[in-house]
């Protein structure tokens, strides 16, 4: 099974949990092997805590981690620093499926972090 939806971001540097999109997708499943995915170079996918100060916290984070200027790729179109964290973050998470849901620890949840925003970011969910 694949499926996919789409996140309009609203920022430049944002984390949005999908948690709740993913597991629509994954209705009619019993068990298997989820894998989130995202096609594209500026963003990537973690899977942690969400509530609004780890939020900003993991915003904060990448942005200390990666500095802004001093990298060759930013006389493309001056975004190597999304480039090299979305990079760092990997564009997939991988959870198994059980009883017909996404098995996660009480405080995890499937967070798309945006680096290059706003934009419509496509999520694709496949299990097998
Ligand atoms: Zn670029």
């Amino acid at each position: 099974m694949i499926k996919e939806f789409r996140i309009r971001t609203t920022k430049s540097r944002e984390v949005v949990d999908i948690t709740n999109r993913v597991s629509e997708c994954i209705k009619g499943v019993k068990e298997g092997i989820c894998m989130v995915y995202v096609p594209h170079a500026t963003a990537g996918l973690i899977i942690n805590e969400f509530e609004p100060n780890i939020a900003s916290d993991f915003v904060a984070f990448f942005e200390k981690l990666v500095p802004k200027a001093g990298w060759k790729h930013n006389v493309i179109d001056d975004n190597a620093e999304a480039h090299l964290k979305s990079g760092l973050v990997g564009p997939h998470a991988l959870m198994p499926v059980s009883e017909g849901r996404l098995v996660l620890g009480t405080w995890q949840r499937i967070i798309l972090c945006d680096f290059d925003g706003p934009r419509d970011r496509r999520v694709v969910v496949m299990v097998r």
